[in-house]
């Protein structure tokens, strides 16, 4: 990898140089500091861009806003301030010290200092405490450029007095791991396993948040797989994983491997990540195929206890709780497995990902190709437009109580029931059709509205007992 030398120019979009500049012309000084510097030396994209300065914050609040620009002072006690500059946001933070981290959430208090250099002390790990300027060049008094060169995390100063002052370090250097692909160095290492249980006093939101996005990143797999003994302390249960053998036939030498395997097979999106690492997280599921629910109701706790928000918990558990679900790779399977999730496409569709994905990290091929063939057949029903829920009929409830039915439960079972002859294609989704069939069939009047396409869908698996192999294994 390329070692930056202390003149090199690296890319900063221009409108956070415009920022930089405008502070200086006030007769402050001020460097781009932190991931963005980081992620110019490596190549990476930044996506956020810090800028340090000797600019007090209350002056920074006055510049920006003279110039028309919005600026957000949530984090003004420590000294942060954002500016919005032609839709870009540049986090702005006077030159600090800070003092120890009683609640650890933040530090108890900060003081601001007029050297780059005391600013940079302070920060977390080497590579992120580098400064950049544009004419300036490189600030690097840490060493930052030659571990990321080295692909190398080391902490700034003592690791573990580092990691005891702020414990979500760890959860952050396990987290540039997973993003970067680097290792820690070896002092860094020793401290992050030592201190691991620190990890205990961390606010759960910001733990969730480091762990979400080290769950969503590439190289997953070989975290999960080192450092399950430090991650136990926010997610109870990983550690059990390793002491299991992996039954599947694949090269992974036990069901964390496997698990964190499953995990990279599905998209870098918090919710079909968390379902595939939680599909594997329920003691005894594989042994009690009754107990299908034990894994959603194990994620459930899991995610509450570290405060993750609660659509993303109950898509997560959704997902855990259907991952055995039936599918038949053609049209009317599919049509009804959309039926039976209330019309709900792209519930569907992820539930078909992490299943492809279970599938292709057992080694399943041919399990794995029929469920693909289904997620094919899924995108062709919503591109031809085909009815696959209740509200995509072409008559309502209200036309059924129009027509005389009473008003109630029978509504909802008789939409069911005509919906399920429109995906059979025995009649067509045409109102006075509809509504001629409705007279003819007896309103169905028990179980649960959506229960009628998992019915049929058993049915057929009853019927086709070949196809009884496309069932999952929990
Ligand atoms: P990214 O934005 O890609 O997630 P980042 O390194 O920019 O990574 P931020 O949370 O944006 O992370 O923080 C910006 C910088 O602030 C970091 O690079 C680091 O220098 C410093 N920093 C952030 N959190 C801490 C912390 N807990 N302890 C010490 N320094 C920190
Ligand atoms: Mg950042």
């Amino acid at each position: 990898m390329l070692l930056m030398k202390k003149t090199a120019h690296i890319p900063i979009d221009p409108r956070a140089l415009a920022v930089l500049h405008a502070i200086e012309a006030e007769k402050e000084s001020a460097w781009f500091v932190g991931g963005c510097v980081r992620d110019a030396l490596i190549g990476r994209c930044a996506h956020d861009f810090d800028i340090a300065t000797s600019a007090r914050w209350d002056r920074v609040v006055a510049l920006f806003s003279s110039r028309g620009c919005r600026v957000v002072e949530a984090g003004s006690a420590h000294g942060s301030v954002g500016v919005i500059y032609d839709e870009l946001l540049v986090e702005v933070t006077t030159y600090r010290i800070e003092a120890a981290y009683g609640d650890k959430r933040r530090p108890d208090s900060v003081s601001f200092v007029d050297d780059i250099e005391l600013d940079l002390a302070r920060r977390d790990f080497c590579m992120n405490a580098i400064a950049y300027h544009p004419e300036r060049g490189i600030l690097d008094p840490f060493g930052g450029t030659e571990d990321i060169a080295e692909q190398r995390i080391r902490a700034v100063g003592d690791p573990a007095l580092r990691f005891m002052e702020d414990p979500l370090r760890i959860m952050r250097a396990l987290r540039f791991c997973s993003q970067l692909g680097f290792s820690l160095d070896e002092a860094t290492d020793k401290a992050l396993v030592e201190c691991a249980a620190e990890l205990n006093d961390v606010a759960k939101e910001r733990v969730f948040s480091e762990l979400s996005k080290l769950i969503c990143s590439p190289y997953e797999e070989k975290v999960l797989a080192r450092y399950a003994n430090v991650l136990e302390t926010v997610l109870e249960g990983i550690e059990a994983l390793a002491k299991q053998p992996s039954p599947f036939k694949n090269t992974c030498k036990n069901m964390l491997e496997h698990a964190a395997h499953v995990v990279a097979c599905v998209p870098e999106d918090a919710a079909l990540r968390f379902a595939a690492l939680f599909s594997h997280m329920a003691p005894h599921a594989e042994q009690n195929r009754k107990d299908e629910c034990h894994a959603a109701v194990f994620a459930r706790q899991r995610l509450r206890a570290l405060k993750a928000p609660r659509k993303l918990i109950e898509r997560v558990c959704a997902l855990v709780a259907n991952r055995s679900a039936l599918v038949e790779p053609d049209r009317l399977g599919v049509s009804l497995l959309v039926a039976a999730n209330n019309g709900d496409v792209r519930f569907v569709r992820d539930l078909l990902t992490l299943k492809i994905a279970q599938a292709a990290a057992c080694g399943e091929r041919e399990r794995e190709y029929e469920l693909r063939h289904a997620s094919e057949i899924l995108d062709e029903l919503v591109a031809n437009r085909k009815p696959l829920s209740r509200s995509e009929l072409a008559l309502s409830g209200n036309d059924l109580i129009a027509a005389g039915m009473t008003p109630g439960p029978s509504i909802a079972a008789m939409l069911d029931a005509l919906l399920l002859e429109v995906i059979r294609e025995t009649v067509a989704n045409e109102r006075t059709a509809l509504l001629e069939l409705a007279s003819r069939i007896e309103p169905p009047t028990e179980g649960k509205a959506g229960n009628i396409f998992e019915k049929i869908l058993k049915i057929r698996l009853t019927e086709n007992p070949e196809r009884s192999n496309i069932q999952i294994r929990a």
